[in-house]
């Protein structure tokens, strides 16, 4: 039977999977070639998790620092990545993030200006000038609605609140997806020349995180099981500063921004202890540092009353604090019963952003599966061991705009693809499995279960002996999701919906367990308590994880050489 006679069908030159910044800015390059585009998001359009970013974009646009450049930006984002950077995306995120932000505000992005009428930039952690535009702490709205404005005006098609459960195939080649309508529980076949996958992080696998509950690695996991390598997945970024108190709001991310403006950290005896860890740049030191050290400082004794430390920016005349911070006052002032313009903030390191994901060429976003690109979180490489704050969003705007330009380039080779009717009754089927499974596992409590054993067995501060006895426990919960049960109708269900987002979860899991149990050295946001040096030879190589028949591989992949015009930059700043 074929696809389109038993779904609803929809037929595109380019489908994208995500609508947040990656995905909006790849829709509206693939666009610009002519290409037809379909959008494809699981939240409503607007919604998607890049909303919620908040202190900036970096860019080296040299309107407050006028020693910044190029150089410098892929000189701090290759440092910061602690050198494990695919270096020819550092570069081209570096040259090409200027443009990027123009281009947003000739769509009509309004950014904070400068006295003299230029996009203002703020100082962020390990950038060494003055970098991030941004729009208060509310950057990523703005720079949804500019994009999602631009797109909706040049016409793609939107399909949200639609989740896709898998990726279809023409003989080799990725060729649409298959996805249900979370409203009804309707199927949907998309069929395309060329997929864009941009769905973002993973942060939901842990307990304590900033990350919507979007950021389930759905993009990774579909890119995996169609036969996409997967890089770096160790690294999983802890952001210092989320919150602490009240429990209800735990996680919730308190943007750097606060100490881009000027906000110091202390532990319970006031002492300001990143002059400990990291003298010269204190609170702007790289997330990693931050996050250790506020980990340190609690787990020696030294935490505030809930577990953290006391963030404080009210030293700032409460006018000036209002003005550049008006999301984290009314968080804390509804959350937590707290004026920050009078008093600090609690905070603690929180789950937040994944610098591993689907391998892909730096000029394209190909994935290693004909007809399938990424870009935005999803896609790995570009941050190394670690990211900068403010390196996100300009690597959605550089990368989502080069995946467009190539996917659109791509289908316009490919003649209409076939999708052959057993793999969209096997999805199906694997959708539809938790409704045979009555009285089986209630994916609400795997999830729960997964995100305490991620959190407490693959976090901050790992061991051989957790990695390991995660391992053993993530194929525990594996064999509970088989048997994983939805009850009700498919109308508006989450537990059905989650029973498809827990299946990722557990796939992206198990990826970054393995890697960060093979890489017997602590680099960036990967710290091991025995192997605590970062070793020169780990840095030779990137760790790749794939799929071969049911088993997830993991290869050593060695690291091409720098080009000399990149040493030549590195050694200029050292
Ligand atoms: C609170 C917070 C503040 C941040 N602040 C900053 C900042 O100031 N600067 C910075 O550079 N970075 C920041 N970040 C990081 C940055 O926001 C994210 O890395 C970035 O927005 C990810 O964008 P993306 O386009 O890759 O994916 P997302 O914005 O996560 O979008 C993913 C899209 O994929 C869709 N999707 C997912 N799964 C499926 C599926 N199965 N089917 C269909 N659709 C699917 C979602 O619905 C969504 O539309 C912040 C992060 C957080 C949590």
């Amino acid at each position: 039977m074929s696809a389109a006679s038993q779904y609803e069908t929809h037929e595109t030159d380019v489908l994208i999977i995500g609508a947040g910044g990656a995905g909006l800015r790849a829709a509206i390059e693939a666009l610009a070639q002519g290409a037809r585009v379909a959008v494809v998001c699981k939240s409503l359009l607007g919604k998607a998790h890049t909303v919620m970013a908040e202190g900036g974009l970096a860019a080296a646009m040299c309107n407050v620092d006028k020693s910044d450049g190029w150089q410098p930006h892929f000189r701090d984002t290759y440092n910061g990545g602690k050198r494990l950077n695919n270096w020819r995306m550092a570069q081209l995120h570096a040259q090409e993030a200027p443009d990027r932000v123009r281009e947003l505000e000739q769509w009509g992005a309004l950014f904070d200006r400068t006295a003299d009428g230029n996009i203002l930039q703020r100082a962020f952690g390990g950038h060494t000038y003055k970098r991030l535009c941004h729009v208060g702490d509310r950057t990523g709205l703005e720079m949804i609605r500019t994009l999602q404005d631009r797109g909706v005006e040049m016409g793609f098609d939107v399909f949200m609140e639609c989740t896709v459960t898998r990726l279809l195939k023409d003989g080799d080649r990725v060729a649409g997806a298959f996805a249900y309508w979370r409203s009804s529980g309707n199927f949907v076949v998309f069929k395309a020349k060329a997929v864009v996958i941009a769905t973002g992080g993973i942060g939901k696998s842990w307990k304590i995180t900033s990350n919507s509950w979007e950021c389930t690695g759905d993009g990774m996991a579909l890119a995996y099981e169609a036969g996409a390598e997967l890089l770096d997945m160790e690294f999983v970024q802890f952001h210092p500063t989320g919150m602490v108190w009240p429990p209800g709001v735990m996680g919730i991310l308190v943007t750097e921004a606060v100490r881009g403006e000027g906000g110091i950290l202390r532990n319970s005896k006031g002492e300001r202890f990143m002059e400990k860890y990291d003298p010269k740049r204190l609170e702007l030191s790289t997330r990693d540092v931050v996050a250790r050290s506020i980990y340190t400082e609690v787990k020696e004794g030294r935490g505030s009353p809930h577990g953290g430390a006391f963030l404080d920016i009210s030293h700032k005349p409460a006018e000036y604090v209002k003005r550049k911070l008006p999301s984290m006052y009314h968080q804390f002032k509804e959350l937590a019963d707290v004026d920050i313009t009078k008093g600090p903030m609690e905070v603690g390191p929180t789950c937040h952003y994944v610098m591993g994901g689907i391998r892909v060429d730096a000029e394209t976003g190909q994935a290693s599966v004909p007809g399938l690109f990424a870009a935005g979180e999803a896609a790995g490489g570009m941050h190394g061991a670690n990211r900068l704050g403010g390196n996100s969003l300009s690597d959605l705007l550089v990368f989502g705009r080069r995946a467009g330009l190539a996917a659109a380039q791509a289908a316009k080779k490919q003649a209409a693809p076939s999708i052959d009717g057993g793999q969209t009754d096997d999805a199906a089927r694997e959708a539809l499995a938790p409704f045979e499974h009555s009285g089986g596992e209630n994916p609400y409590a795997i999830h729960h279960d997964l995100q305490e054993l991620m959190q407490n067995l693959v976090g901050i501060f790992r061991t051989d002996a957790d990695l390991r006895k995660a391992l053993v426990e993530l194929d525990t919960l594996k064999q509970r999701a088989r048997n994983m049960s939805a009850t009700g109708s498919r109308v508006f269900n989450p537990g059905w919906h989650l029973c498809s987002d827990v299946r990722s979860m557990l796939t992206l899991s198990e990826a970054c367990t393995h890697a960060a149990l093979a890489r017997k050295e602590s680099r960036g946001a990967h710290s091991r308590l025995d192997f605590p040096k970062t070793e020169e030879e780990w840095g030779k190589k990137n760790l790749m994880i794939a799929r071969k028949g049911d088993a997830m591989t993991l290869t050593e992949v060695p690291r091409p050489p720098l080009p000399a015009e990149l040493e030549k930059i590195l050694a200029e700043g050292s």
